[in-house]
């Protein structure tokens, strides 16, 4: 899966979100590349699903909160941002497993999976937010510092493993035109006796 994101929402929660969502939906994110930007609609958002798993999800930057949707019968509200994206991100995954799974996908279907997992989204967002948020920042954790010293001892330990390497392959080519070279020896002894 790849994300590509100009929102300020951090790129690692967009990534979990989207595995959640697909999760949701029951399709897998693994060939995924979604694109998340600002709409230029300023209280609009927009989605698609193009082909070969890529999805784009765009959001206004001032949409007018609690936002109201009612499509097909199917009435949901948004609180804020994230809730526009899952939302906005659940309808285009469920066009993508809809043409996965062969169905030929349309509005009404896709409208209504997406507000069945905006509505669990809603109860567990809290839980889920605090969890992608621990999680992104324990992996950016501030890498300890180096020194010169410390590349240069690197960089000898890379060196040595690169020519260790380097010594294996030249034993094995030694062996190898030994044989060869043993070989020939006897076939043109022959030859000459
Ligand atoms: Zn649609």
């Amino acid at each position: 899966m790849r994300i590509t994101s100009s929102l300020p929402q951090p790129s690692a929660v967009l990534r979990k979100m989207t595995i959640w969502v697909c999760r949701q939906i029951g399709v897998s994110s693994r060939k995924m590349r979604v694109r998340f930007a600002r709409s230029r609609a300023h209280g609009g958002y927009t989605g698609r699903c193009y082909t070969h798993g890529r999805l784009s999800v765009r959001i206004g930057k001032a949409i007018a909160y609690p936002m109201e949707s009612n499509r097909f019968g199917q009435s949901c509200v948004c609180q804020d941002d994230w809730d526009t994206i899952v939302l906005i991100l659940a309808h285009e995954v469920a066009h993508y497993g809809d043409h996965r799974d062969g169905t030929s996908s349309n509005e009404r279907s896709a409208e209504w999976q997406s507000v069945k997992v905006l509505s669990v989204w809603q109860q567990e967002r809290y839980m889920l937010l605090a969890q992608w948020l621990i999680e992104a920042v324990a992996k950016c954790k501030k890498p300890t510092r180096t020194t010169p010293q410390d590349r240069r001892a690197e960089k000898a330990t890379k060196m040595l493993t690169a020519w260790q390497r380097k010594a294996k392959l030249a034993a094995t080519k030694i062996k190898k035109y030994k044989r060869q070279v043993a070989y020939y020896e006897k076939v043109l002894a022959a030859r000459r006796a």
